[in-house]
């Protein structure tokens, strides 16, 4: 089966990759283990981190995550090593996942009174010792302790925007927590990467906000749109990517295609972010 499309060329060091957008149902998760999977399928190493207390995209790797299994919560919370935790992806060689348990909805409080408490998970993916060439981190949808220890450990910050009225709306607060985190604790950290998400090209709407984000964002809004599909939605009650799920569907070339630009893009360089304007 010819899924890959080739190899891409890897970074020359690991990109750490935050998910984040703190509106819910944008299509985070979906993006997350999608673009990961891709990425694994061209040959590179990916560690998928769900720092998700719905344990989302735990399930949608296949990955067990009932309350027992060893998990990011036993990471941020009690200092266990990353490998402590991570496990192999059925079916996809390379990928890897760190699951969530329900343990992690306890977190964003627990965490409030240990040392360091924004740089837990910053410090657990430095002393991963095995190479990985991408590590991209699923975020729940808020702004809190667990989406600070996120856009610590991360560079580059990847943002989904649902086609759809209000998509803007709150993402200036999110881009003024990236700013926070990169004056006082992460100057590496910028938005690398902007994803349509749902795209329904049929729409005015959809062609709408599309052409808005691009008007705001520029080149950080990758040209490929991810389409809404029925393909994509099924995939993770079987516990998988739409890249095993139905590798030949729009859905799963249209990541695809996202994970070859964002491979090709590289790591790119910090640049100045701007509001969009229109949002708080
Ligand atoms: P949360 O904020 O709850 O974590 P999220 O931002 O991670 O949500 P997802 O869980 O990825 O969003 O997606 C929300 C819903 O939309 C899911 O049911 C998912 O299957 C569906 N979905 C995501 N992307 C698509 C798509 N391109 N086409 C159709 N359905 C999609
Ligand atoms: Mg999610």
């Amino acid at each position: 089966m010819h899924l890959s499309g080739g190899a891409l060329p890897r970074p020359a060091e690991t990109r750490i990759m935050v998910v984040a957008n703190q509106k819910g149902g944008v299509g985070k998760t979906t993006t997350t283990v999608n673009l990961a999977a891709s990425l694994a399928l061209h040959g590179a190493r990916v560690l998928v981190i769900d720092l998700d207390p719905q344990g989302n995209a735990s399930t949608a790797l296949g990955i067990d995550h009932h309350a027992e299994v060893p998990s990011i919560y036993d990471v941020l919370v009690e200092s266990k090593p990353l490998s402590d935790v991570v496990q192999p992806v059925r079916d996809v060689e390379g990928l890897f996942c760190a699951p969530a348990t329900i343990d992690l909805a306890g977190a964003e409080i627990e965490l409030v009174s240990v040392v360091a408490r924004e740089s837990r998970l910053q410090r657990a993916i430095s002393a991963y010792e095995q190479p990985l060439d991408y590590v991209l981190i699923d975020c729940p949808p808020s702004l809190g302790l667990l989406t600070v220890n996120a856009l610590v450990a991360g560079a580059e910050v990847v943002i989904p925007i649902q086609c759809e009225y209000y998509a803007l709306e709150g993402l200036g607060q999110l881009l003024r927590n990236v700013e926070l985190v990169r004056g006082h604790l992460n100057p590496r950290l910028h938005v690398s990467t902007i994803l349509l998400t749902m795209y329904d090209g049929r729409t005015r709407l959809a062609s709408q906000v599309a052409e808005e984000v691009r008007t705001h964002f520029g080149s950080e809004v990758l040209r490929t749109n991810i389409p809404r599909s029925v393909r994509i939605s099924e995939a993770p009650s079987y516990g998988q990517t739409v890249l095993t799920y139905d590798p030949g569907s729009s859905g799963s070339l249209s990541y695809l295609e996202a994970a070859r630009e964002i491979a090709l893009r590289g790591a790119i360089p910090q640049q100045e972010q701007h509001s969009p304007e229109g949002t708080q």
